[in-house]
């Protein structure tokens, strides 16, 4: 049994997932949604102002009320998948919430099909003001859709099609285990647990870790061709459906960031690979090598690995926050005290890290896998980040809770720099120090380079995808090949590497979604050295950042703060930071 009080109590929503609280909520959404089409089915044209108001409010209303238990299905079927009852609830959440959009699906397009006239004539109604970004994120969409009967005939059979292909790679994905010697002794370990072998002392262990963990998907390179070259086919069809000119570009109209500043923010990081490739030869030199393989880059440059029990990590991280504000301390505190976290990696538990935010009336859930590294340490930090800024937008009505795409990263990345300058200036190990800096660099290197390394290889698949299938051969080529570009001469790819591809969830869970943490790490960057040169003066700007959730544009919400992201200078003042820590760490080094 697992360590109850490192485990989340998800009955903070729902006494049990065969409860009748539960069982009354779903069991009366298909009404609901039935009656709201029933009121407002053909008639979003004909409505008055105060009228389209209200329909806009019962609509939220009712998205507010439908989150809860799917995101109860969700945190249930991420702490164990394994788990039948919790597998069944979450096939058949998947299930009623297809039924729903469908039912549902009207409302937008009848929304988005008001002429600009009308739309102009509802902007003046002062209430409005709260539901233009969401209308305005609607319409953006209006030449990519499909008639209503079409658009639910995709939504009904997304279910057997996209939508089980996504199930499919991460039921596979969870049931890995894996087995490694270490020390003479035959372990079996998660795939979390094993990837944090990259941080161990011993090459040997580093290489054997790295290449078990990939060669085990390897195993299974049938299902994960499968899946990929299915999702982007799928993809590339509706691309041709709505109409699209690039892969990317749907992604791009919902981060409503210009298909343009994605480039330029691409090939800005592109052209400062010499940065990390600078790093890397560091590193070399600091583990006293001629050339890094990536299994290395993660490698501990002190004799021994500084670990953090999970109590200490918990301290570090709330009083991180608390210096900051004492009111974020308050907040990220209360996620631990209400266990609405789930600690420790387990067979069955998803991997990785998230923050859930469910709606503005119920708090958010935390999914950690902690093992006592100092990544481990910055994961809390990151989710907790997600979990204030869904704290801090509660202020927001459901339509409006969830920051644009693009700034969902925002409160993660800071809270992680608050964290890493905490304890750099509570350090006085060289060491520790070194390993720090040397932690951070990789950190950035990490959601900046190789996330545009990702996207780049995204790109080329779906391309690649619309004139054949690909092949895991054609496949592992484009992988390394853009990775290549980013580690040049300065690190070699293992062989088992050819399936670095295979694991990434994002390409399939958030297509295109890999960019945002280029954009957010930079965006990051530029606040912290704002919040380094005003000081107090900085915070008010940003809590409202925080607090407009999704109310404003990516633009207009960086403004809060003081931050012009359509400044074309901007991007290269966060590579510029990263350069300064780059010489920073060369001194000591
Ligand atoms: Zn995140």
């Amino acid at each position: 049994m697992p360590n109850t009080a490192l485990t989340w109590n998800t009955a903070l929503l729902y006494p049990a997932p065969d409860s009748p609280e539960l069982e009354a909520d779903l069991g009366s959404f298909e009404q609901l949604a039935a009656d709201f089409r029933d009121t407002y089915f053909e008639r979003i044209s004909t409505l008055d102002n105060t009228a389209l108001l209200s329909a806009i409010r019962e609509y939220e209303a009712l998205q507010t009320r439908m989150s809860k238990p799917f995101c109860y299905a969700h945190l249930l079927f991420a702490a164990d998948s394994g788990n039948e009852t919790n597998r069944a609830l979450s096939q058949r959440c998947s299930e009623l919430g297809s039924k729903l959009s469908q039912q549902l699906l009207f409302f937008d397009l009848e929304l988005m099909e008001l002429n600009d006239e009308r739309f102009d004539e509802f902007r003046s109604l002062p209430d409005a003001s709260a539901y233009l970004h969401f209308m305005e994120g609607i319409r953006k969409f209006c030449p990519h859709t499909l008639k209503e009967n079409e658009e639910r005939l995709l939504t009904r059979k997304d279910l057997t099609g996209v939508r089980a292909f996504t199930k499919l790679f991460d039921e596979l994905s969870a049931s890995f285990s894996y087995q490694i010697e270490l020390d003479g002794e035959q372990k079996t370990l998660t795939g979390e647990e094993l990837l944090s072998l990259l941080h161990h002392t011993s090459p040997d262990v580093r290489f054997r870790a790295m290449t078990i963990f990939l060669e085990r998907h390897g195993e299974n390179g049938i299902v994960y061709n499968s899946v990929f070259n299915n999702m982007a086919l799928d993809h590339g069809q509706e691309m041709e459906l709505r109409q699209y000119k690039t892969p990317i570009q749907p992604t791009n109209i919902g981060n409503e960031i210009p298909d343009e500043a994605v480039e330029h923010l691409m090939s800005v990081t592109e052209s400062n690979y010499g940065l990390a490739q600078e790093y890397f030869r560091i590193k070399a030199g600091m583990l006293k090598v001629d050339k890094l393989r990536n299994c290395d880059i993660y490698a501990p440059v002190a004799e021994a690995e500084r670990t953090y029990t999970f109590e200490e990590a918990r301290s570090l991280v709330v009083e991180s926050y608390r210096e900051y504000q004492p009111e974020f301390g308050d907040i990220v505190d209360a996620f631990f005290a209400e266990r609405r976290v789930d600690v420790l990696p387990r067979t069955g538990k998803s991997g990785g890290a998230f923050a859930m935010g469910i709606s503005p009336d119920v708090p958010p859930f935390l999914l950690l896998n902690y093992t006592g590294t100092l990544r481990d340490l910055a994961t809390i930090a990151h989710e907790a980040g997600h979990g204030l800024h869904f704290v801090i937008s509660q202020k927001q009505s459901m339509l409006n809770y969830h920051a644009p795409l693009p700034l969902a990263e925002t409160a993660s990345v800071f809270g992680e720099m608050l964290l890493t300058r905490r304890l750099l200036d509570n350090e006085q190990d060289p060491d520790v120090r070194r390993s720090l800096l040397c932690a951070k660099i990789e950190d950035i290197i990490a959601t900046t380079f190789r996330q545009t390394v990702l996207t780049r290889f995204e790109l080329r698949l779906h391309n690649e995808r619309t004139t054949g299938l690909l092949s895991n051969d054609r496949i592992a080529e484009l992988w390394l090949e853009e990775n290549g570009k980013l580690y040049g001469e300065s690190v070699e790819m293992i062989p088992a590497y050819r399936w670095g591809w295979s694991y990434i969830s994002h390409f399939i869970h958030s297509r295109f979604y890999c960019y945002s943490y280029t954009f957010a790490e930079l965006l990051v960057l530029a606040l912290f050295q704002k919040y380094r040169e005003d000081g107090d003066a900085f915070k008010p700007g940003y809590h409202a950042l925080l607090e407009s959730g999704g109310a404003l544009s990516p633009a207009d919400t960086a403004r809060l703060a003081g931050i012009d992201i359509t400044d074309s200078g901007f991007w290269q003042k966060g590579y510029d930071v990263l350069a300064g820590l780059i010489e920073e760490l060369k001194l000591i080094a």
